[in-house]
């Protein structure tokens, strides 16, 4: 079977019947399959998708009977002219509408409303009228020129009834003088030796005035875009199907951004629709002289609450109306899982960087004031439940990820103090690499300038001395050591320490730490499950660290360093600068 034939030029079915001129490839073609098609999906652009073959059909044979039935178009056509007689209609159509005159000033705003319809209606390169009439775009927009060309008259008419230039007093007169400066801008670049010479600079600009004479419109009268509306779809459909056309490449990325969008405006919604649950802060406590702010949260309602989970370390982006109804701040949760799923309050602290930021009016909250969460977010690299260690390394306000951590641990620890992971160790036995992992040390290690804050967690402080209380000489039992380094505090410690919690007073010292020899004793700590079990070769120690960053490298490195085979340090860094 022949192959059909692909045509480059214009359409077949876009040619007036006197055009055709039979091609045999065409013949052969059309005889012995599928009828030749253009590639680009049809001769009428958007309207080739319609079921529109059988009313083309009848058209040409209309025009084809009509031509030869009419002496007035036999007789153009033996002139040598190749004029439709629905051409001819549509003269009679243009010359009608010019015709529409009463003298008043009505009918001239009218027509040129009229007009400006006609214009836009034979406007399209892909154009219903050539579906419904076989006249191609190439001679209709000699019709579309002619239209313009002649509204000039009712649009004359209509300005000078009406104080053309004259009256700039109202918004009516000054879009109806913009219209008509536009106009004569479009018809003086439209003219022949501009439009030939510069075809590229007079489409664009053709274009962009076009658009400015539809929103002046509209802005002058609703009739002009009333009379207009159903030639400005047609035009919008013909722009549309050309960019489709011309952008196909394109459009295959654009399905694939719309799936990304899709995603996005997926994750926009579960945010707004997570993010709008209505909590209230129930508990409000400033310290270290109003540098920071404890806000203690509750959710509203039950769902929410429950539905609401976080691990340990994780943060959320919240906006407090009272500080900042617009802005998001990323903020680490500082209270346990495990105290969470009791008492339905997660804790922040905020540490004021400046006077007016939104981190320092967050101290001006009260409780009972409205607050706003997204999240929970953030993951941690290190899966510390199969290390047999932990170290815990905070600067500054650094520690509230790390407080999470040591807190969850020490609620664990309260219900099982051999086993706080108990409920991982299954996990972390299967881990054959590391036949002994499972966790059964913690030191938090927290270095600041100033004593002040350490209040905010005397909670947590005073539950750690009393659960190694109850461990002392029960060498099996899980170990929580504290490190509290304080590097700007200077004066006999008599001073302050009456001031700080005394559950920490033997884990406070000035100074910096000296990261390497904590690392190394961490590498020495001789653990229960090490001494019971002589087949167990390795450790593993996983390192948290949050802080400035010298802080972090200073910690990272040390722990890099100490890293043996036998004994490996894995380092997970949280930063608090995005
Ligand atoms: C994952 C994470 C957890 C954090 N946890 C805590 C915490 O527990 N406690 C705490 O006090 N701070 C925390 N921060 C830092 C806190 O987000 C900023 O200190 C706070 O946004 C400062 O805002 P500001 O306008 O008061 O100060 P600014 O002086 O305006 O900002 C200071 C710095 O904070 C960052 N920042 C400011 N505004 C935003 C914002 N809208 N979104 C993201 N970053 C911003 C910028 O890096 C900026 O340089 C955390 C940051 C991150 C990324």
């Amino acid at each position: 079977m022949a192959k059909p034939v692909e045509l480059e030029g214009p359409p077949m079915a876009q040619r007036s019947a006197a055009q055709v001129v039979p091609a045999p490839e065409v013949a052969t073609a059309t005889a012995a399959g599928p009828p030749a098609t253009t590639k680009r999906g049809g001769p009428y652009g958007p309207y080739s998708m319609l079921p529109i073959e059988s009313f083309v059909d009848w058209r040409d044979s209309c025009n084809a009977s009509l031509r030869d039935a009419t002496w007035l178009f036999r007789t153009i056509g033996t002139c040598g002219f190749t004029v439709l007689p629905v051409e001819i209609l549509l003269t009679a159509l243009t010359a009608f509408v010019l015709l529409i005159y009463g003298g008043s000033d009505i009918t001239y705003s009218l027509n040129s409303a009229i007009f400006l319809g006609l214009v836009f209606f034979l406007a399209p390169r892909n154009s219903i009228v050539t579906v419904a009439t076989g006249v191609s775009f190439e001679r209709l927009i000699k019709y579309h020129q002619w239209a313009a060309y002649l509204m000039v008259i009712p649009m004359t008419l209509h300005g000078l009834d009406n104080d053309l230039f004259t009256d700039w007093s109202d918004s009516t007169q000054i879009t109806g003088n913009a219209l008509y400066i536009t106009y004569l801008t479009i018809l003086t670049l439209s003219l022949p030796p501009i439009r030939r010479r510069l075809f590229e600079g007079f489409y664009v600009t053709h274009v962009m005035l076009a658009a400015a004479m539809v929103v002046l419109g509209a802005l002058h009268a609703g009739t002009v875009i009333g009379v207009s509306a159903v030639a400005l779809v047609l035009l919008a459909i013909d722009f549309a199907w050309r960019w489709v056309i011309a952008h196909q490449l394109v459009l295959s990325k654009m399905c694939v951004s719309a799936v990304a969008l899709v995603l996005l405006a997926i994750n926009f919604a579960w945010r707004w629709v997570i993010t709008h649950q209505a909590a209230t802060i129930v508990g409000v406590r400033c310290m270290g002289g109003n540098s920071a702010t404890e806000l203690s949260v509750s959710f509203n309602n039950d769902v929410t609450r429950k539905s609401w989970r976080y691990e340990s370390g994780q943060y959320s982006w919240i906006c407090v109306p009272r500080a900042s109804s617009w802005q998001w701040h990323p903020i680490s949760i500082s209270s346990a899982p495990a105290e969470t799923l009791k008492n339905g309050v997660i804790t922040f602290h905020i540490l004021s960087m400046g006077k007016g930021k939104w981190s320092d009016r967050i101290q001006q909250v009260q409780p009972g004031d409205s607050i706003r969460l997204s999240g929970p977010h953030g993951v941690c690299s290190v899966t510390y439940e199969h290390a047999s260690q932990l170290v815990l390394a905070g600067g500054g306000i650094g520690i509230t990820p790390m407080m999470s951590t040591l807190s969850q641990l020490v609620a664990l620890a309260e219900a099982n103090p051999v086993k706080p992971c108990g409920q991982l160790v299954a996990l972390a036995e299967a881990d054959s690499d590391y036949p002994c992992g499972q966790l059964r040390r913690v030191h938090l290690i927290w270095v600041l300038r100033e004593w002040q804050t350490i209040g905010f967690f005397e909670d947590t402080f005073q539950r750690i001395q009393r659960l190694r209380t109850a461990a002392a000489g029960n060498k099996d039992l899980f170990e929580f050591a504290v490190s509290i380094y304080l590097t700007k505090t200077s004066g006999a410690a008599a001073d302050w320490l009456g001031e700080v919690p005394p559950s920490v007073h033997s884990d406070i010292k000035q100074g910096r730490p000296k990261w390497s020899d904590i690392m190394a004793d961490e590498k020495n700590a001789t653990l229960p499950v090490l001494r019971a079990s002589s087949t167990a070769p390795h450790k593993r120690i996983s390192v948290l660290v949050c802080g400035p960053a010298l802080l972090m490298s200073a910690v990272t490195g040390s722990a890099e360093r100490c890293s043996t085979k036998v004994v490996r340090f894995q380092v997970h860094q949280e930063s608090f600068l995005l």
